[in-house]
């Protein structure tokens, strides 16, 4: 029986992980679940899963959710704590042997290195959190003990596609890390047309149902440069190492290129539920209610190379990546910024790659060996972006 603290349980990648522990009761024991607004939800799911603890952000949220429970037709026994530090303390108490950590963003960084200090089993869904903190995270893990396992569905695919013995990618034999990418839902809108595009058109991607954030960074394909970066830390690899595929049907989710010519990968429909259930059973495997490919159904897989200036955001993160220090911290605060005012209408699709590339430029990088040094560069980054955005609204 594993026992289980899961940030972001209202989200995307939180309802597809409690969908799959109902299927495994036997296995899986929820010991706390974490939401940001979404108080139903972590209500019922609160009720449902016999959850111990809630953390909530606010004061505000955590009445609400007390009158919720209190509601209830029989006494429901967890108790709710409030704030980010209640997240650090969920991640890493003793009796929680896995935190997924599936909240979106900077905000989920301070509870995953927390979990790591913890030496816990790690889901990592937040890919935010190691861009920010690569070295530092990975550090911590391996000094603690931690296990870090990632869900993002390409590098759970190389984790598959990769020998289970430790040791560098050159000792294993492997050529190259291969990322498949959908291309998103902008992948032929005409160039000169991406200024007018929505963000409800933004969200709506052709093959995966996702959070707001992530689905406007993989129209931009930031996401892709976040798994670029997201894929050096995991597997020890250099930018040059990791190369983008366009494949919009998103049935391969990645491979592995080796030395000898072999090319390994991992296939399945795109449902989170197969990397969410292969994370939480490895190395074992569970069923994930995914049903079974039908490759005759598929009929024909197709490829695309990348093109790098309808999306300058991969292009941005191996800058990034390559400058080190607190530079993919400072991308991703910027992004983290322009996404949300995109979201809100207060800026234009391609001004997204705009306010990203001009902080990045405008911002050196620091060292990023303390959470506290990430979060001072992080903060920088967002003023810097607030202040870029402005000069871009008043021209
Ligand atoms: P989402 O927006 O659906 O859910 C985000 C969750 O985080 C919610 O539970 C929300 O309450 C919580 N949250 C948001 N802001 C918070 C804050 N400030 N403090 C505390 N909690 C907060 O997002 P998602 O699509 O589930 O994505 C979650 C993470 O997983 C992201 O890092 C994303 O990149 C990654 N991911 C998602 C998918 C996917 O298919 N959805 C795939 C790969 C990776
Ligand atoms: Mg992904």
């Amino acid at each position: 029986m594993q026992t289980l603290t899961l940030l972001g349980a209202t989200g995307s990648i939180g309802r597809s992980t409690l969908e799959v522990v109902a299927l495994h009761p036997e296995r899986y024991r929820i010991f706390a679940l974490s939401a940001h607004r979404n108080v139903p939800l972590l209500a019922q799911q609160c009720v449902r899963f016999d959850a111990r603890y809630a953390v909530v952000s606010h004061a505000q949220e955590a009445e609400q959710l007390h009158r919720l429970l209190r509601q209830q037709p029989v006494p429901v026994l967890t108790e709710v704590l409030v704030g980010a530090q209640a997240l650090c303390t969920v991640a890493s108490h003793p009796q929680v042997d896995t935190v997924m950590a599936a909240i979106v963003g900077a905000a989920g960084l301070p509870s995953t290195l927390a979990a790591a200090q913890a030496g816990k089993r790690i889901l990592l869904a937040n890919k935010e959190a190691l861009v920010m903190s690569g070295s530092l995270l990975m550090q911590t893990v391996h000094h603690h003990g931690a296990t870090l396992l990632p869900v993002d569905s390409e590098h759970n695919a190389v984790v598959q596609s990769l020998p289970a013995t430790p040791g560098a990618l050159q000792a294993k034999g492997v050529a190259r890390i291969i990322l498949t990418a959908s291309g998103g839902p902008f992948l032929h809108h005409p160039l000169s047309a991406l200024a007018q595009v929505t963000p409800a058109q933004a969200c709506k991607h052709p093959n995966w149902s996702m959070g707001q954030k992530i689905s406007v960074d993989s129209a931009t394909m930031m996401n892709k440069g976040l798994e670029l970066i997201e894929a050096c830390w995991l597997f020890d690899a250099r930018p040059e190492q990791v190369d983008i595929l366009i494949h919009p049907q998103s049935i391969i989710h990645s491979l592995v290129s080796y030395v000898d010519g072999s090319v390994l990968a991992q296939l399945g429909n795109p449902d989170m539920r197969t990397p969410i259930a292969h994370a939480l059973a490895w190395p074992e495997r569970i069923t994930a209610g995914v049903a079974a490919l039908d490759l005759t159904a598929v009929a024909a897989l197709h490829f695309l190379p990348l093109d790098l200036e309808r999306f300058p955001a991969v292009r941005l993160a191996t800058e990034a990546m390559n400058r080190g220090g607190t530079s993919p911290a400072i991308l991703n605060a910027a992004n983290e910024v322009a996404v949300e005012a995109f979201l809100q209408g207060r800026l234009r699709f391609d001004q997204i790659a705009q306010v990203n590339e001009q902080v990045l430029a405008q911002l050196s990088p620091t060292a990023a060996d303390t959470l506290q040094q990430i979060l001072a560069a992080d903060d920088l980054a967002r003023q810097q972006a607030l202040q870029q955005m402005a000069r871009m609204s008043a021209a």
